[in-house]
């Protein structure tokens, strides 16, 4: 147990001060009676405030994944605990967090939006935490949270077990592992890891594995000394009647869910077989995920080329040179990338050779 930490320290000292909201159903909590309390009008069937709390859906999504549902937060993505986090933990222009990159866009948006300074640590050559470059840092008392995206986003790659628990156990401030691709990973996740770890707060989201990004539904498992602070930051009623009761029906499809993940795996079996044979394919990075990191011969133009055949892919060539990321389809759509990548290299082939 990384006893060492002290949660409530860890915190800004508004956010440890704050008196939260306290909606009308806070105090009263049964679901029948009279409900006079929260100027709502009592015609309609969205016409009252859904549950803060999100009881019923947390309790189905426990289940699921074998968590405790008192340690679940649920925010509007799993976009809302990243940027939840940052209010929490970090003063601005003056706290700092750590993110190994290339990885995910959004922590560093909401580093910049929250005005904390982002330390970027380049990944190595197989994109694993290189731990001699995070050394300085677990100590520094300004540096608040770390966050490690494993299967990680754009690369596919997972970040090797053993660095995480070294950091888990010497770093001072929050350890924030982003698993929203762990439905698609052969390692199971590093939820069972809760209890051990004090300053541990795993990501998952409903929107890839389950297919409900639309929804807007994002998981955020953590100590309960430190879901105390989530809740009292986050806005009352983030989460709609109809998207907590969306989901409550969807999730109820567990082997519809299981079957459309076998078929997303095996479809990337044969995305890597294809794209191997094509003589523009340089290396496909391995992925742990529902995407593959291609690179490319001249990945900028085939990009465009791709668009001009109305097929949209990833660019990510700014992060990792001449790569595209391509999300894995329906194995209809899959067949419609392979057959335009088979045109443009034919294109190609036929001016070389004429
Ligand atoms: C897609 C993605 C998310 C966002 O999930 P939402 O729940 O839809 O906000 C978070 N982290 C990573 C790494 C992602 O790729």
């Amino acid at each position: 147990m990384s006893s060492s930490i002290n949660i409530s320290e860890l915190v800004r000292t508004n956010i440890a001060k704050l008196s939260p909201y306290t909606s009308a159903r806070d105090e009263y909590k049964g679901d029948k009676g009279v409900f006079l309390d929260a100027n709502e009008n009592p015609y309609g069937t969205v016409n009252r405030y859904p549950d803060p709390y999100q009881c019923e859906l947390k309790q189905v999504i426990s289940e699921i994944k074998g968590g405790d549902a008192g340690q679940l937060f649920l925010g509007n993505g799993s976009d809302e605990a990243i940027d939840l986090a940052y209010r929490i933990f970090c003063e601005p222009n003056k706290d700092k967090a750590i993110v190994f990159t290339p990885t995910y866009g959004m922590y560093e948006v909401y580093a910049n939006i929250n005005a904390v300074e982002l330390i970027t640590l380049p990944l190595d050559k197989v994109f694993q935490i290189e731990e001699g470059l995070v050394d300085p840092y677990l100590t520094d008392e300004n540096v608040k949270l770390m966050f490690i995206c494993s299967p990680n986003n754009p690369t596919g790659n997972l970040i090797k077990r053993e660095t995480i628990i070294r950091l888990l156990n010497q770093f001072k401030g929050m350890v924030i592992v982003d698993e929203a691709y762990i439905d698609f990973s052969s390692e199971s996740s590093w939820l069972e890891e809760l209890t051990q770890y004090k300053n541990l707060i795993i990501l998952q989201t409903l929107s890839k594995g389950w297919g409900m990004a639309g929804l807007r539904i994002g998981m955020a498992w953590m100590n309960e000394e430190v879901l105390y602070y989530f809740n009292k930051v986050k806005s009352p009623y983030n989460l709609s009647i109809i998207n907590q009761q969306e989901a409550i029906k969807l999730l109820q499809d567990k082997t519809g869910f299981e079957q459309r993940i076998a078929v997303l795996l095996s479809e990337k079996e044969r995305m890597i077989k294809e794209l191997s044979s094509l003589s523009m394919t340089r290396f496909i990075y391995p992925s742990e995920a529902n995407y593959l990191l291609v690179e490319f011969d001249q990945a900028d133009k085939l990009y465009q080329e791709l668009i001009e055949k109305q097929i949209i892919v990833r660019n990510r060539s700014k992060v990792v040179p001449n790569t595209l990321r391509i999300s894995i389809g329906q194995p209809e759509e899959n067949t419609q990338l392979l057959t335009a990548l088979k045109a443009i290299q034919r294109e190609k082939e036929s001016i070389i050779y004429r």
